[in-house]
Order: structure tokens, then C-alpha cells, then sequence
């Protein structure tokens, strides 16, 4: 875990500067790419010895993500879901209850619906466009608000700084899903949320060569976060390590990039015949485009889209188009597409699905890094 102590140099540098040399300091050997320390331990027989491991790969990641997020610490973890996991069960005990949303990636709705439960931990997922059902859910034993705002496939938000505001005034711990978004296009620690978690397998990573998760915030909480991760087993491998700490080299200019393929995409799917809507928080159309605004500065690589004619067309479309892969995960640079009613289902009913927006012709699309009129023109003979 790092809590780095930056040197006055990395003061007031552009994100693209931060992604490079963030971590330059922790590590005073000559390889300009840091060595993989490809071990299990490592020997110590005094204070320094321990310092010095602060320098591998992951401590180096963690500084990169902290000056990144604007957090004083960072904890890398096997999973994105090694990260929520040893978040919320540091945070939550039997007897306590949970708000969060409708939407969310299903690994974190199992971890509320499914396990949490079996522990004595209840709760209550609300509509996350309405700040007030937040509020109305809270009980005397709320202990924690979860959000994820764009959340998977719809692209709903969550006003984050409304959240904040609410569950500070009552001492409530608010922990964020920031994977979509990553913290190029949003910064939730500014708008006052407590904690924020991200999957790094995603646009950290970048290339869909790894499975990391990250954690970040005060380092007080962190400390706590990293005895629970290591009971739990969520303890990040070497290699994996350097190649988050690679992906990060490159992240700014990689989610400047997915923007504005991603909107390319969305505006040209927006006026398609075969397309009934399209739900991508960049386009004036989304319901929630102001808030977007608001507390977004870019609006990401990930949309969804609805083709007409339901799930025949939708299938249609997938197995058509060339230059997507038909695989879920996002964030990488090649473009992937999901039908996202079956990526659900292993999870949830389609009633369930149907509720919260996922209708049978509904696509999601994470759009990588190829040129967007290539993606276009592919997307369109698809759609044909
Ligand atoms: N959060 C979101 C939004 C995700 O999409 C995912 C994975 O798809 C996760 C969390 C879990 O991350 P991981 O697959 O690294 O465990």
C-alpha cells in the first residue's frame, strides 16, 4: 500500500506528466522501466531494509493512481472485486445496513444480494437518478452508501456530490465504483465521497492482459482495507503489478481518446433507422446530460445502444460486425460488444434485467482505440 510523500517537483503537474513520473522517486535504480521484484518476500533486518519495499511495481502503481485519483493513499488488489470485497467487509459488521443502487456491475449486486445477507449485513438499493430515495433508504444502522455512476449497461448517474453531501451530515461512509469513468473523466474523492474503488483489469490495464482492482483514499482507512485484503486473500501478483503500472504510462492519453471515439460512435448510432436509443451521457439526449456536465469532464469509452427489432436484431448486429469482439470486459483498446441481457443473466431474472433497463435488444459497446471512422463504417454494415 502507498501513501507516497511526493517530492516538491511533482507539485501541480497535468495528469499526462503524473501517469509518466508520479512514482520516478520510489524507484533510484538506473532501469528506466522498473524491474519485476518476481518474489513472494522479501528479507528484512532493519527499518530500511523494510522501506525499501516501497520500490516495486505495484508500490509504484499505487503512487501513480494516488496522484491520479487525488488520494493520499492506494491499495492494489488481485481483483476489482478483491477490492470491494475487502472494502465492505472492513466496513460493515453484522447487524449493519448498506444503501446502494439498482445498477451495478453484477459481481458488487451478488456481493449485496447474495453473500452480505448470510453475514447479517442487510440492504437497500434505490434508484440511483433520485438523490431523495438515497435519503428515504437510510436507516439508524446505514453504515455505508455504494455508488457507481455511469453504472453498467444504461449509463444512469448518480449525483455524486448530492450523495456526499447527505451521508456526510450523518457520519455515513460513501464508497464509489469509479471503473467506467476512471479518474480522467471524474474525480469522486474532490465531490467528497469517502472512498473510491476501481477494477484496474479495465482502462488501467488497457490492453485486457491483466485482472488487478484498486482502492483508494484517506490512509488511515486504507490501513484497515489492507489487513482485510490480505485475510481475504486479494494480495496482487508481481507481474500483474508492473503491467497495471505500464497501462497507467499511456492512461491519460488512452481515456482522451476513448471520449472521443465513444461519442463519434453514440452520435452516429443515435441517427441510425436500426437503432431505437442510444445511452451515452456525452449526447444531449441522455436524460441526465447536465448532471454529466456537472461532475464529468470527459465522458468515457462505454455506451450502450438499443437496436430495433429486439434481441433477433440485436444478435444480428453481433454477429455481423467485424472489428468488435464479442466479449464482456471493457476498457481495453481493441472494441468489445456485449449482449447485455445474456451477460446478465447468470445474475439476474429478465423481470429483474427488464427493471432496471435492460431491454432484449440492448447492446453494449466498450469502443477502444481503433479509428472511429473504421468503427463506423463496420458498425453501419452491421446494422445493415
Ligand atoms: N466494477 C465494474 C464497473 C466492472 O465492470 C467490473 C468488471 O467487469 C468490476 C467492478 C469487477 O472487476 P474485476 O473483473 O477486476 O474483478
Amino acid at each position: 500500500m502507498s501513501a507516497s510523500k511526493k517530492p516538491e517537483y511533482l507539485k501541480n503537474l497535468a495528469e499526462e506528466t503524473l501517469a509518466v513520473h508520479a512514482a520516478r522517486h520510489l524507484d533510484p535504480g538506473a532501469a528506466v522501466a522498473p524491474p519485476i521484484y518476481q518474489t513472494a518476500t522479501f528479507r528484512g533486518f532493519s527499518t530500511e531494509d523494510f522501506a525499501h519495499r516501497s520500490q516495486t511495481p505495484r508500490h509504484q502503481a499505487e503512487a501513480v493512481l494516488a496522484a491520479l485519483e487525488g488520494a493520499e493513499s492506494a491499495l492494489l488488489t488481485a481483483s476489482g472485486m478483491a477490492a470491494v470485497t475487502s472494502t465492505v467487509l472492513t466496513l460493515v459488521n453484522r447487524g449493519d445496513h448498506i444503501v446502494a443502487q439498482t445498477n451495478h456491475y453484477g459481481g458488487t449486486y451478488s456481493l449485496l444480494n447474495n453473500f452480505l445477507p448470510r453475514f447479517g449485513v442487510e440492504s437497500t438499493q434505490v434508484d440511483q437518478r433520485d438523490t431523495a430515495a438515497f435519503e428515504r433508504a437510510l436507516k439508524p444502522n446505514t453504515k455505508l452508501i455504494i455508488v457507481e455512476s455511469p453504472s453498467n449497461p444504461v449509463m444512469r448517474l448518480t449525483d455524486l456530490r448530492a450523495v456526499a453531501k447527505l451521508a456526510k451530515a450523518r457520519g455515513i461512509t460513501t464508497l464509489m465504483d469509479g471503473t467506467f469513468a476512471t479518474p480522467l473523466n471524474q474525480r469522486p474523492l474532490e465531490m467528497g465521497l469517502d472512498l473510491v474503488f476501481h477494477s484496474a483489469t479495465k482502462y488501467f490495464g488497457g490492453h485486457s492482459d491483466l485482472i488487478a482492482g484498486v482502492v483508494m483514499g484517506p490512509a488511515a482507512r486504507l490501513e484497515k482495507i489492507w489487513s482485510t485484503h490480505s485475510i481475504l486473500g486479494g494480495c496482487l501478483a508481481p507481474f500483474d503489478a508492473w503491467l497495471v503500472l505500464r497501462g497507467l504510462r499511456t492512461l491519460p492519453i488512452r481515456v482522451r481518446q476513448h471520449n472521443e471515439n465513444a461519442l463519434a460512435v453514440a452520435r452516429f448510432l443515435e441517427k441510425h433507422p436500426k437503432v431505437d436509443k442510444v445511452h451515452y451521457p456525452g449526447l444531449q439526449s441522455h436524460p441526465q446530460h447536465d448532471l454529466a456536465k456537472k461532475q464529468m469532464s470527459g465522458f468515457g469509452g462505454m455506451l450502450s445502444f438499443e437496436a430495433k427489432g429486439g434481441e433477433d436484431a440485436a444478435n444480428r448486429f453481433l454477429s455481423r460486425v467485424h472489428l468488435a469482439s464479442r466479449a464482456p470486459s471493457l476498457g481495453g483498446v481493441e472494441t468489445l460488444v456485449v449482449h447485455a441481457a445474456l451477460n446478465f443473466s447468470h445474475y439476474l431474472s429478465a423481470e429483474a434485467a427488464a427493471e432496471i433497463g435492460i431491454t432484449p435488444g440492448l447492446v453494449r459497446v466498450s469502443v477502444g482505440l481503433e479509428n472511429s471512422r473504421d468503427l463506423i463504417a463496420d458498425f453501419d454494415q452491421a446494422l445493415g
